[in-house]
C-alpha cells in the first residue's frame, strides 16, 4: 500500500508549538512574573444561559422514549436550518432554509468541500491566511497561489485579472488580519469569479463581529449565488468552539461544470457526515431565537470591549494595524523595524504579554503580530497598559 504523498508537501507548522515552549521557558525563569496571554484563539465566556437551557432540553428529550432522536438529518433539521434563514433574512440576505446544511463547525466544511471538486483545480487562497485552506488542499493535491494581502491594500487582497483561479477562499473579517471587504470590493471578487468559472468558498466565521456597514455574507453582493459557497460558525458568534456547529450555505442554482454543487454536495455529506446531535442543534437554533441573539451580544460586545482597548492603545502609539473594529483580532505592524518572532521575544521579555507571530500564517505575515480580545477585561488592560510602558 502507499499513503497520500501530498501529505510530504506540508509544510510544519510549529507556530504554536513554538509559542508554548518559548513561553512556558520564560515562565519556568521569571516564576513571579504574571504571564497575560492575548495571543488566545479560543473563546473564553461560557455558553448563552439561553443556549444551555435549550442543550438541556435536547438531552431530556433523547432520555424519553416518546422524544428520543436517532441519526438526525445529514442537512439538519428544518426548524435549526428555518432559523439560520431568518436569521440572514435580518441582515436583508435571501437564503432559503433548504440552501442551508447544518455542520460541526466551519473547519471541517473549509477542507472537506474540496471532495466536489476536481484535484486539478487551482486554489487561491489571500496571504496572510488561515493554515487550513492551504493544508486542506495540499492534502489534495491541488495547486496553490497566494494574493498578497499588505499594508498597500490593508490587508485586502483583490483579483489580479492575470491569475486564473478556480476555487477561491476568501475569509471576511479575516483571520488572522481581521480586515473586513467592503461591498464593492466584494463585488470585484464576485465578477472575477463569474467571469473566470470559479468558486468562492466564502468564510465568514467573524460576520457577528461587523459594527459598520460591511456586508455579512457573500450573499448581500449580487452575482454571488451564481458562484459562491458560504461557511459560517457558531465558535466565535456564540461560544460553540467546544459545543461544535456551523453551517453551509449552497445556492440551489449554483452550477459548474454541468453539476449543481447543493446536489453534488448533498451527496458527499449523506455518505460521509452523519449529522449534528440532536441536544446541538437544540442549542444552535436557541442561538437565533430573539433572546439567543440579544444575549450572544453580551459576549460579543465584551470582546469588542477588548478589542477596542488594544487598538485604541496602538492609535495611541502610532503603530499601524488592521481589524479590531469588526473582528475579534487585532493585526499589527511590529514596531520599530522588529520581526514578528523579534517581537514576540521583546514582548515577553518586557511585558510577560504573549502574542502569535504573524509570520505563522504566510509571507507576508512577517514583521506583523497578532493580538486577541478573546482574554478577560481585566487582563488585557493589564497586558496593554505593560505594552505601553514598554514601547513609549
Ligand atoms: N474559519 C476561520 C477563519 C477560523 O478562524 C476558524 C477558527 O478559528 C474556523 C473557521 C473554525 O471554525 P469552527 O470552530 O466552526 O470549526
Amino acid at each position: 500500500m502507499r499513503i497520500n504523498k501530498n501529505f510530504d508537501n506540508l509544510v510544519p507548522n510549529y507556530l504554536f508549538a513554538d509559542v508554548a515552549r518559548k513561553t512556558n521557558e520564560f515562565a519556568a525563569a521569571h516564576p513571579e512574573k504574571e504571564i497575560i496571554k492575548l495571543g488566545i484563539g479560543d473563546v473564553t465566556l461560557p455558553l448563552a444561559p439561553v443556549v444551555v437551557d435549550a442543550m438541556k432540553k435536547g438531552c431530556d428529550d433523547l432520555s424519553r422514549k416518546e422524544t428520543f432522536k436517532g441519526y438526525p438529518e445529514y442537512e439538519g433539521y428544518d426548524f435549526v436550518r428555518e432559523a439560520v434563514a431568518a436569521y440572514y433574512k435580518k441582515s436583508g440576505v435571501d437564503v432559503a432554509a433548504d440552501e442551508i446544511f447544518i455542520s460541526d463547525g466551519a473547519k471541517s466544511d473549509c477542507g472537506n468541500l474540496g471532495d466536489i471538486f476536481s484535484k486539478d483545480n487551482t486554489v487561491l487562497v489571500t496571504d496572510p491566511v488561515y493554515p487550513v485552506y492551504v493544508d486542506a488542499n495540499i492534502m489534495a493535491g491541488r495547486k496553490i497561489v497566494y494574493a498578497s494581502s499588505n499594508r498597500d491594500n490593508n490587508f485586502l487582497a483583490m483579483p489580479d485579472e492575470n491569475v486564473k483561479a478556480d476555487i477561491i477562499y476568501l475569509c471576511s473579517p479575516n483571520n488572522p488580519t481581521g480586515a473586513a471587504y467592503s461591498a464593492e470590493q466584494l463585488k470585484v471578487w464576485v465578477d472575477y469569479a463569474n467571469k473566470n468559472n470559479a468558486v468562492i468558498l466564502y468564510d465568514a466565521a467573524y460576520e457577528a463581529f461587523i459594527t459598520d456597514d460591511s456586508p455579512r455574507s457573500i450573499f448581500a453582493i449580487e452575482g454571488a449565488r451564481k458562484c459562491a459557497i458560504e461557511l459560517c460558525s457558531l465558535s466565535k458568534t456564540a461560544g460553540f468552539t467546544g459545543t461544535r456547529c456551523g453551517y453551509t450555505v449552497i445556492p440551489k442554482e449554483l452550477e459548474r461544470d454541468g453539476h449543481n454543487l447543493h446536489a453534488l454536495w448533498y451527496r458527499r455529506q449523506a455518505t460521509k457526515f452523519n449529522g449534528v446531535s440532536w441536544p446541538v442543534q437544540c442549542a444552535a437554533a436557541a442561538v437565533f431565537s430573539d433572546e439567543g441573539l440579544r444575549q450572544i451580544q453580551n459576549n460579543l460586545n465584551y470582546y469588542r470591549k477588548n478589542a477596542k482597548v488594544i487598538s485604541d492603545a496602538l492609535d495611541e502609539l502610532g503603530i499601524y494595524y488592521t481589524g479590531g473594529k469588526n473582528s475579534p483580532y487585532v493585526w499589527l505592524e511590529c514596531p520599530n523595524g522588529m520581526g514578528s518572532w523579534e517581537f514576540f521575544d521583546f514582548l515577553l521579555n518586557n511585558a510577560a504579554v504573549v502574542g502569535t507571530p504573524g509570520e505563522g500564517f504566510g509571507e507576508n505575515g512577517k514583521g506583523y503580530f497578532r493580538l486577541t480580545s478573546f482574554g478577560s477585561y481585566e487582563k488585557t488592560l493589564e497586558a496593554i497598559e505593560r505594552i505601553k510602558k514598554c514601547l513609549k
